[in-house]
């Protein structure tokens, strides 16, 4: 499940779009990227500037976990948490490539021990518990530290009694890790569970593209409220591993954010530039709801 989600996540246009558009390391850096939604040379700077949102065409580029977390919680210092966790090949599992070097060359490469980054924080000055995972981490998958750090975060939540706000962008459960990655599933839903029940305190999810697999069948389908950000892919398998199992043709836009909303799979789709305002509001809405329980 976790291959087939990584390899359509590595053919679709979000996670090909950062990709820079030169390959001549004597050109030293690059400084501009094309759009893969209108073609339009962008500038690099630019795009930050733009939240890395096309300002032609508004094609929503990946963006990496904390610039994530930066775009969504205000300029006091977030908190991180959990860092120092690191996975370990339990299974002793290869592939093409064993899983220990695997792990070795993504955190060499990122910089970073794991495919998601947690916080405490504050949007528009509301407390709030939040976490981003990182796509570029071996596909963003859930192996068993994502899975306990996810959990970390909603137990943080629990009790300090404030709300949770994580951002999904996963090809799924890792599969390296075989049952202790599936087992993420439930300890991050059980998670959840308690939070609303201990705490009673909201937890919004944003769904970025892409959002499948055991991710997309746990914690990032959960929240009280399902925010998805404008073209984001988010279901369980792919449209690729669908079409080919029911041998027919997909409707059109078939699991985009728009389709989903439109058939009552997410509450909102929101564009980047609208996000930390949306989440605010939805934020002092819940929380004020929970008062006058
Ligand atoms: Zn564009």
């Amino acid at each position: 499940m976790a291959g087939q989600g990584r390899r359509w996540f590595e053919q679709s246009k979000g996670f090909e779009a950062r990709t820079r558009t030169s390959d001549d390391a004597d050109d030293g850096p690059d400084l501009w990227t094309k759009c893969p939604g209108c073609g339009e040379a962008l500038f690099l700077e630019v795009l930050a500037e733009h939240l890395e949102v096309c300002p032609h065409c508004g094609h929503h580029f990946p963006v990496e976990a904390l610039q994530r977390l930066l775009q969504l919680a205000d300029e006091d210092a977030l908190e991180l948490h959990d860092t120092g966790l690191t996975s370990v090949d339990a299974l002793g599992f290869v592939d093409s490539k064993p899983y220990d070097r695997r792990l070795v060359a993504a955190r060499e490469k990122l910089g970073r021990n794991e495919a998601f980054v947690a916080a405490s924080a504050h949007v528009e000055g509301i407390p709030v518990e939040l976490g981003a995972m990182d796509w570029r981490f071996l596909g963003g998958s859930m192996g068993s530290v994502v899975g306990e750090a996810v959990t970390r975060l909603f137990e943080r939540a629990t009790v300090r009694r404030v709300p949770a706000l994580v951002v999904s962008a996963s090809g799924g459960a890792r599969m390296q890790e075989g049952v202790l990655s599936l087992m993420q599933m439930a300890k991050t839903s059980a998670a959840i569970a308690r939070l609303k029940d201990e705490a009673r305190m909201p937890y919004l999810s944003l769904l970025t593209h892409p959002t499948t697999g055991g991710v997309a069948a746990s914690f990032s389908t959960l929240g009280d409220v399902l925010i998805a950000e404008p073209g984001a892919l988010v279901g369980f398998a792919g449209p690729r591993v669908i079409k080919e199992t029911i041998g027919e043709e997909l409707p059109a836009g078939f699991q985009t954010a728009e389709y989903l909303l439109e058939h009552g799979m997410v509450d909102l789709v929101v564009p980047r530039g609208r996000l930390r305002p949306t989440v605010a509001r939805l934020l002092r809405l819940l929380l004020d709801q929970r008062e006058s329980a």
